[in-house]
């Protein structure tokens, strides 16, 4: 089978650990996606939110020196690129803070190929507030400069830990589709459900822009006793209902958060394409979640006149 996934923490925590990719412990390891055919991973390069400013931009390019390095390693090209090889890589920043606060900053990121910014994380950074700000100032002036200039790099925005108000302001500016690369639906009643996952308004707005929505394993946003295949089927049909069967993909936020066991490792994924499959998903809709919305989203972005 083959594999789109819109969010890991991977690259970060193993640049933590000075870990290797090709073999670890975590939930993302290469030497368990051996089965997998084709493989389009998204490494987000996560931004504490204690960093801003310079600070934000330096641990950016301390992350990313250790990005370049595995990926070199392993043999794994930019999605943008159009390589043919079976692991392909899109990075992103979970955090505009990593922009440094300067549309510099922006072309910084640009040139070492990021193609998604998190616009924040739960804090408020100088793009917007992000889901846990205590008032919700929505996106900043700068942020709306930022957000600009992103549609003319061809960097995708992704509301996943925004705020409210920082998602319709993003909503009304927009004029390229964005996405939610790792969030479920409000379907979940507890704190940290009821701040990152999305209403059904935000679901159909995402959904009219032509942008995509990545399902979140954290236990906590698929359920509180439940979290495991049949969560992942309800957030799933609750999402197409609404949006249709081209907006629901993978953000699995593997390395990034925890996972039920069931769940938890990329050797899992097949088990839940076969479960879905089994719940009267068909092929040509698995396909669509597991990789082409994904691949369709990004190509769209990146190599449309
Ligand atoms: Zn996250």
């Amino acid at each position: 089978m083959r594999f789109f996934d819109l969010h890991c923490d991977t690259i970060t925590e193993l640049c933590k650990k000075q870990g290797s990719l090709a073999l670890n412990d975590g939930h993302i390891s290469l030497d368990r996606a051996s089965y997998l055919t084709e493989y389009v991973q998204d490494y987000a390069i996560f931004i504490p939110d204690e960093y801003r400013g310079k600070e934000a931009v330096d641990y950016f390019d301390k992350v990313y020196a250790y990005y370049k390095n595995e990926m070199n390693k392993n043999g794994i090209s930019e999605y943008a690129d159009r390589l043919d090889t079976k692991f392909k890589s899109v990075l992103s920043v979970e955090g505009g803070a990593g922009i440094g606060g300067t549309i510099e900053g922006l072309y910084h990121l640009a040139d070492c190929g990021v193609k998604l910014i998190t616009l924040t994380w739960n804090g408020r950074n100088e793009l917007a507030s992000g889901c846990f700000d205590e008032e919700d100032i929505g996106l900043t002036s700068f942020g709306r400069e930022a957000v600009k200039e992103m549609e003319n790099l061809r960097i995708a925005a992704d509301v996943s830990h925004l705020s409210v108000k920082g998602f319709y302001d993003l909503a009304d500016l927009a004029d390229k589709p964005f996405m939610a690369s790792h969030s479920c639906i409000d379907i979940v009643d507890n704190f940290k459900a009821k701040h990152r996952n999305l209403t059904k308004d935000q679901v159909k707005i995402i959904a009219e822009h032509g942008g995509v929505i990545g399902i979140n394993l954290w236990e906590k946003l698929l359920g509180n006793e439940d979290n495991s295949f049949d969560a992942v089927l309800r957030h799933m049909s609750e999402i197409i209902e609404i949006g249709g069967e081209d907006i629901v993909s993978m953000g699995t936020d593997f390395d990034g958060c925890d996972i039920n066991d069931e769940l938890a490792g990329i050797e899992k994924i097949p088990v839940l394409y076969d479960f879905l499959g089994n719940h009267g998903f068909s092929e040509n809709l698995l396909d669509k979640i597991f990789f082409s919305n994904a691949d369709r989203f990004f190509a769209n972005l990146l190599f449309t006149k």
